[in-house]
């Protein structure tokens, strides 16, 4: 029998769970702008906005439940359609997760450890907020809209608040102390309806000017003891929020602390490695939570390596003349730092993983430097 999955939004991250969808005989709609958005070239595309209730209502119309793949969204507008169709996972944790101060909050009343913060509203506000904090260095976060490293600036000492303000945009942000950690990870969990939660081994992060560049998954020198502790978070939040689908935590690890950055409500750049190096990718699993079906292992096979394409397209033929390697083509017209596309790399060994993210890397940093027209006219449709 099949099932039918409303998506607001039609970015790659759509794509790809519409990909998933398919040998389930799950066909997937997506609502998004634009004229042509990545997930169009495999699921039906509704153009429209993303809180224009007649777009949402064609969206969810005859599907079995609506899903989401960004949480820059109006929790009013996916409340709507929860009084017609399921929404999954439910309003609240866009509510939660698309406001930073909101977001923070609920941390802290959770007992959820993050960098020490406040809320500012001008220039002085921010200059207040910096001395509370303890003088700087400061992260400077827009409350909402923010992602990929826009709507921030870091603040040092002897900085001019109101350029700080004019750089991060915005009216009202969320000031964080600047955490020394000694590394990112990020863990991904899927929760069924029943209440089952599922999480894949924690994941070590590398990011260039805030946008995810690699990932190693596992992450190197995963204990038992962190992996416990980035599930336990994992697992407060989910209950919390009585959440359905995946979820992805980003965490900075100090020492033995794990500090919590901020929630995805959705799958996630950092999960993307579990196409090929998981017994279950989050895109099926998220569509099997969603539809109320039984979730899948979140195993690993080995260690993968996952590089994200940005920008532009490296030497293609290269990647894929690597050993168990696999590329990803969102496409996505290319502009500088935009997320194109990605690779995994499978291996059985971090010694392995690492050689391979260190080819992986100077393919595409070589064709960062040269030129690279032809792969663009050859790969893009
Ligand atoms: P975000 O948009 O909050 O995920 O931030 C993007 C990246 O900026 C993070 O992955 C970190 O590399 C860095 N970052 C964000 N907040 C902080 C902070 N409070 N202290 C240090 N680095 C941060």
């Amino acid at each position: 029998m099949m099932k039918r999955v409303g998506i607001v939004g039609g970015g790659q991250l759509a794509r790809m769970m519409a990909l998933a969808a398919h040998p389930l005989n799950i066909r997937c709609r997506v609502l998004d702008p634009s004229e042509h958005p990545p997930a169009a070239d495999v699921a039906e595309h509704v153009r429209g906005a993303l809180d224009d209730p007649s777009s949402l209502a064609r969206l969810a119309r005859g599907c079995d439940v609506v899903t989401y793949e960004l949480e820059q969204l109006a929790s009013s507008s996916l409340e709507d359609i929860a009084s017609v169709v399921p929404v999954r996972p439910g309003p609240r944790a866009v509510a939660v997760a698309s406001d930073r101060w909101i977001e923070k909050r609920f941390l802290r009343e959770r007992g959820l450890e993050t960098a020490p913060f406040a809320l500012a509203n001008s220039p002085a506000s921010v200059e207040a907020a910096v001395a509370e904090l303890g003088g700087g260095p400061c992260v400077m976060k827009t409350r909402t809209q923010g992602y990929d490293g826009r709507g921030q600036s870091v603040i040092r000492q002897g900085f001019d608040a109101s350029v700080a303000c004019e750089l991060a945009g915005g009216s009202e942000w969320v000031v964080e102390g600047f955490v020394a950690f000694d590394r990112e990870l990020s863990i991904t969990a899927v929760r069924s309806v029943t209440g089952e939660i599922r999480a894949y081994p924690i994941v070590e992060n590398h990011h260039q000017g805030g946008i995810l560049a690699w990932s190693l998954a596992p992450a190197p020198d995963r204990t038992n003891a962190l992996q416990r502790g980035a599930e336990a978070i994992a697992n407060a939040i989910l209950s919390a929020l009585d959440y359905v689908g995946v979820l992805t935590v980003e965490l900075f690890q100090c020492g033995s602390r794990l500090l919590v950055n901020e929630i995805a409500p959705r799958v996630h750049n950092s999960g993307h490695w579990t196409i090929e190096g998981a017994a279950t990718s989050q895109f099926e699993n998220h569509l099997r939570a969603v539809l109320a079906l039984p979730l899948g292992s979140t195993a690993a096979a080995g260690v993968s390596v996952l590089v994200n394409i940005l920008g532009e397209l490296p030497a293609i033929e290269e990647i894929l003349a690597l050993p168990d390697t696999h590329l990803h083509l969102y496409n996505k017209p290319p502009r500088p730092r935009r997320k194109i596309g990605h690779v995994t790399s499978r291996t059985s060994a971090m010694t392995e993983a690492r050689e391979r993210l260190a080819m992986l890397l100077s393919i595409s940093k070589a064709s960062a430097s040269g030129s690279n027209q032809q792969n663009h006219h050859e790969w893009r449709a």
